[in-house]
């Protein structure tokens, strides 16, 4: 059983790390970007209430977002592990998560932080923002969505790090370098792929 969470800030990779760790690991990949995105895209309820937010590149409200994370680890195939990748960004959302998973025995096995430089990000998200056309993706939001990460979001890493569970690993790289970082990281915390913890 493998819990783990991705973070870093935006345009680090941690999407396309977070499905590689998914196939290696044989964990379900949450990603809270891609339910909002799901959401908004098919109109539901909760896309219509979201999307000015998202598009924006401001954090939904907690109280939303906690409730639809605890709905989607309460799914059969989150279980045995998952990998959490862009949850939790705030304080509040870290003490949800803390009682939600503490409420059913569980815990945090490592946290991956990925680490990028903010010119080589700017760059990565203006090249996806040229090939995806993702709304947050203008280069207003990609300022803003930065400035959100510094103020609410890297505060989480410390409080991970004084918990002894961050992974810190470069993100400059290709897709495979890095991911071999990732697992050489996780190794050394005894954390394996699904086919050689048989
Ligand atoms: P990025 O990796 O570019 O930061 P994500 O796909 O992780 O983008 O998230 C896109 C947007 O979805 C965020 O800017 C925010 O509006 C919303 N979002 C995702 N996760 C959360 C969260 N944990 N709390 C609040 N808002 C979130």
């Amino acid at each position: 059983m493998t819990r783990l969470l991705i973070v870093g800030p935006p345009g680090a990779g941690k999407g396309t790390q977070a499905s590689r760790i998914t196939s290696v690991y044989g964990i379900p990949d949450i990603s809270t970007g891609d339910i909002f995105r799901a959401n908004i895209k098919n109109e539901t309820p909760l896309g219509v209430q979201v999307k000015a937010i998202v598009d924006a590149g401001d954090y939904v409200p907690d109280s939303l977002t906690n409730q639809l994370v605890a709905d989607r680890l309460g799914e059969d195939d989150a279980k045995d592990g998952f990998l959490l990748d862009g949850y939790p960004r705030t304080l509040a959302q870290v003490d949800y998560l803390d009682d939600l998973l503490g409420s059913q025995g569980q815990k945090l096995d490592a946290v991956i932080q990925l680490v990028a430089d903010q010119d080589e990000l700017v760059a990565r998200l203006t090249k996806r923002a040229q090939e995806q056309g993702r709304a947050d993706d203008s280069e207003e939001a990609i300022r803003h969505r930065q400035e959100v990460y510094l103020r609410e979001t890297s505060p989480l890493i410390d409080v991970f790090r004084e918990r002894g569970l961050l992974v810190e690993v470069d993100g400059l790289g290709d897709i495979d370098q890095v991911g071999e970082r990732i697992n050489a990281a996780l190794a050394e915390r005894g954390i394996v792929p699904r086919a050689a913890a048989r």
